[in-house]
C-alpha cells in the first residue's frame, strides 16, 4: 500500500526515494523540517550615504555567492534521471536568470542607494514589488514565476546574513532537517536530542559536515540530487545513513521494515556497549589504545561512556563557530578546562585552530576571506602564525587547563619544521609570562606535536620528528592533498580514496619515522574510525586510533578479533600492490576471514 499525501496543488504523491552519499551510519524516521521554507525575518537598517557603496558590494558578493550555488545544484540535478532532471535543471536555469535580470539587481542597487537602506531589506522590498506584479497576471505560467523571484530573493537574503537565519531551536521532535547545504557550523547548532537526523543537496562524504554528523551519532545522507522540490515541511522521512537514501512519504510496509532495523541497530550497539571496560588487545596480545576526537565540549560524556582513554583530538574550531566576535583567553580556558577536568586525568589533546577551507569562522572572515584557493591558503597553523595574539591566547588558555590535568598541543597543517618551532617559541613566552603573573599552568609544559596531514610533511616525517613530541595522522586532509580531490565536494567523491598507494605509502612513511624516532604516532583522521582499516593500520605499525566516540565500539570489537601478526603480513602484502582495487580486494578479503 502506498501512503499518499496532497500538495498544495491538490495532487496527490506516494513515495519517492532519493539517492545519496550515506556519511553517517543508522536510521532516522521523523518529520521532514526544511530548513530553506522558514520565514526570513529582516531588519530594516537605516544607513548613512557614506555606507551606500558598501552595502551595494554586500550585495553584489551575495548575487555572485547565490550564482555558485545554484551552479552546484544545477550540476547536481544532472546526475538525476530522466525527467526528474529534465524538470529540476529548467527551474535551476530560470532561477539564474532572474539572478541576473538586470530589473533585480538595478532594482536593489537603486533602492539601497535613494532609500539608505541595508541591502537585505532592499531585497526584499524588491522582490515582494517584482512578485506582486508577476502575481497578477493572467497566464498561469507566469503567475508561477512570483514564486520563483521569492525563492531567489530569499537565497540572496540568506546570503547576506551571516547567521543561520532559521536555527534549530523551534523543532518538533524527531525532527529530519533537510536543507540544499549544511554547514559545519550548521551542525554545531544541532541538538541531537531534537534532531534525529539530516540531508542535504550539497556536500561530500570527508568533509566536516558528515565528521560532525558522524560524531553527534546523527544518520546523514548528503549529495542527494532533488531533494528539495520532492519534499514539504513536516512530511515523514527516513535517512538511511548506512544505505545512503532518503526516502520522502514512505509506505506504511516501507516503514515496518525501517523501524525493525531501528530496533535491530539499537540492539548491537547495546552488545558493543558490553566492551566498554575492555582493553583494546588483539588476540595475541598486541595493546592498541584508543582515544575520542571532541568537535563540540558537550560530546565529553560521550567520550567518557565510550571508555575512551584520553581526547586524542580536540578540535577548538567550536570555539569560534556562529559568533562575529572572537573568543578571549579566559573564555576558551573555561572551555577546556571542563574538558580536562571531565576527563579525570586522562590525556586531552587540543589541537589549535584550524579554520579557513572549508572551516570558516566568521570573525576571521577577513582574514581567511576570498582566496581562490582555501585549502591551500592561509588555513590553520598559517593563520595562527599570522595572528600571533590568536595563538598565544590559545596557548595560554592550554597551558592553564594543563594544570588541571594532562594535556598536549597539537598543531594543524604543518608543512616545514620552522612552523613547529615559532609555535613552540609561542608557548615558551606565553608561559613566561603566565608563571610571572602567578598564573598556575602545566608543569613540565606539555608535549608539542603536529598533524601529519600535507603531503610534503609525511615526505619530510623525519626533519619533523627532530622537532616534534609526537605525530597525528590526519588522513583527511592527507587523502584530500596526495590525490588532489576535495573532501566536501560531492562531484569528486568517487576519487576520494584512503586505499590509494600513494595515500598509504606516506602513512608508512610517516609511522616508520616515527617509530626510528620513538615519537608517539596515532590516526585521528576518519580512517581510524572505520573498522574496515583497523587491521591495516595496525599492521603499519599504528597502536594509537581516535575516532568520533561513536565508532569507539566497533573498532575495539574489531582490535579484538585480530591476530597482529596477520595483520602485519597482510599489510606487507599490500604495500607491494600498485593498485587501490586490488589493495580494497586484499584487505575486504582479511576483513572477511575475520568476521565469519
Ligand atoms: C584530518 O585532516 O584527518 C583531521 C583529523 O583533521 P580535520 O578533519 O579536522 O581537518
Ligand atoms: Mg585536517
Amino acid at each position: 500500500m502506498k501512503t499518499k499525501t496532497k500538495t498544495k496543488t491538490g495532487k496527490t504523491r506516494g513515495e519517492r526515494v532519493f539517492d545519496g552519499l550515506g556519511v553517517s551510519p543508522g536510521v532516522a524516521i521523523g518529520p521532514a523540517f526544511v530548513r530553506e521554507s522558514g520565514p526570513l525575518q529582516v531588519i530594516e537598517k537605516s544607513i548613512a550615504a557614506k555606507e551606500t557603496d558598501g552595502e551595494v558590494e554586500r550585495f553584489a558578493k551575495a548575487v555572485a555567492k547565490a550564482e555558485r550555488q545554484l551552479t552546484k545544484v544545477r550540476r547536481k540535478a544532472e546526475s538525476l534521471h530522466g525527467t526528474a532532471a529534465e524538470e529540476l535543471g529548467y527551474l535551476l536555469d530560470a532561477h539564474r536568470q532572474m539572478l541576473g535580470s538586470r530589473r533585480l539587481l538595478d532594482g536593489v542597487t537603486g533602492r539601497i542607494r535613494k532609500n539608505l537602506i541595508n541591502a537585505e531589506s532592499a531585497v526584499m522590498a524588491e522582490i515582494d514589488a517584482i512578485s506582486a506584479g508577476f502575481a497578477q497576471m493572467d497566464d498561469p505560467y507566469l503567475r508561477a514565476r512570483a514564486q520563483e523571484i521569492r525563492e531567489v530573493g530569499h537565497r540572496i537574503v540568506r546570503n547576506l546574513v551571516d547567521k543561520p537565519l532559521h536555527g534549530f531551536g523551534s523543532l518538533a521532535e524527531d525532527s529530519i532537517v533537510l536543507a540544499e547545504e549544511i554547514t559545519p557550523a550548521d551542525t554545531a547548532l544541532m541538538n541531537p536530542a531534537k534532531i534525529s537526523g539530516f540531508a542535504s543537496a550539497l556536500g561530500g562524504a570527508e568533509g566536516h559536515t558528515a565528521i560532525m554528523a558522524r560524531s553527534l551519532g546523527l544518520p546523514a545522507v548528503l549529495g542527494v540530487a532533488g531533494l528539495l522540490e520532492g519534499v514539504q515541511p513536516g512530511e515523514t522521512v527516513i535517512v538511511d545513513g548506512t544505505g545512503g537514501m532518503v526516502i520522502v512519504r514512505p509506505t506504511k510496509r516501507r516503514l515496518e521494515d525501517y523501524r525493525k532495523r531501528q530496533a535491530e541497530m539499537a540492539r548491537q550497539a547495546k552488545a558493543l556497549r558490553r566492551l566498554r571496560d575492555l582493553p583494546g588487545l588483539t588476540r595475541d596480545g598486541t595493546r592498541v589504545s584508543l582515544h575520542a576526537n571532541l568537535e563540540l565540549p558537550s560530546e565529553v560524556g560521550q567520550a567518557v561512556s565510550a571508555g575512551a582513554e584520553g581526547i586524542g583530538l580536540l578540535r577548538t574550531e567550536f570555539l569560534f563557530m556562529n559568533r562575529t566576535d572572537l573568543p578571549g583567553e579566559d573564555e576558551q580556558f573555561e572551555a577546556l578546562a571542563g574538558i580536562v577536568d571531565a576527563m579525570s586525568g586522562q590525556q586531552v589533546t587540543v589541537r589549535t585552530l584550524d579554520v579557513g577551507g572549508e572551516k570558516l569562522a566568521s570573525a576571521l572572515g577577513d582574514l581567511t576571506g576570498d582566496a581562490v584557493n582555501p585549502a591551500l591558503g592561509l588555513r590553520a597553523i598559517r593563520l595562527s602564525l599570522k595572528r600571533r595574539e590568536l595563538l598565544d591566547m590559545q596557548m595560554g588558555a592550554i597551558l592553564r587547563a594543563g594544570a588541571r590535568g594532562p594535556v598536549r598541543v597539537l598543531l594543524p597543517m604543518i608543512s616545514t619544521p620552522a612552523e613547529v618551532q615559532a609555535a613552540r617559541k609561542s608557548m615558551q613566552q606565553v608561559a613566561r609570562k603566565l608563571r610571572k603573573r602567578g598564573v598556575k599552568i602545566a608543569d613540565p609544559l606539555p608535549p608539542l606535536g603536529v598533524m601529519i596531514e600535507v603531503p610534503g610533511a609525511a615526505l619530510a616525517a623525519d626533519a619533523l620528528s627532530q622537532n616534534a613530541d609526537f605525530f597525528a595522522l590526519g588522513t583527511n586532509d592527507l587523502t584530500m592533498y596526495t590525490l588532489a580531490i576535495d573532501r566536501s565536494d560531492e562531484s569528486v567523491a568517487y576519487l576520494y580514496n584512503p586505499l590509494h598507494p600513494a595515500v598509504l605509502r606516506l602513512i608508512q612513511f610517516t609511522v616508520q619515522a616515527a617509530l626510528r624516532a620513538r615519537l608517539p604516532v596515532s590516526v585521528c583522521g576518519e580512517m581510524a574510525g572505520d573498522p574496515r582499516y583497523t587491521a591495516l593500520l595496525i599492521g603499519l605499525g599504528v597502536r594509537e586510533l581516535s575516532m568520533a566516540s561513536f565508532s569507539l565500539p566497533r573498532v575495539k570489537s574489531r582490535i579484538r578479533q585480530l591476530d597482529s601478526q596477520t595483520a602485519i603480513s597482510r599489510a606487507h602484502a599490500i604495500m607491494d600492490q600498485h593498485d587501490s582495487g586490488r589493495i580494497t580486494a586484499l584487505l575486504d578479503d582479511f576483513n572477511e576471514g575475520l568476521s565469519g
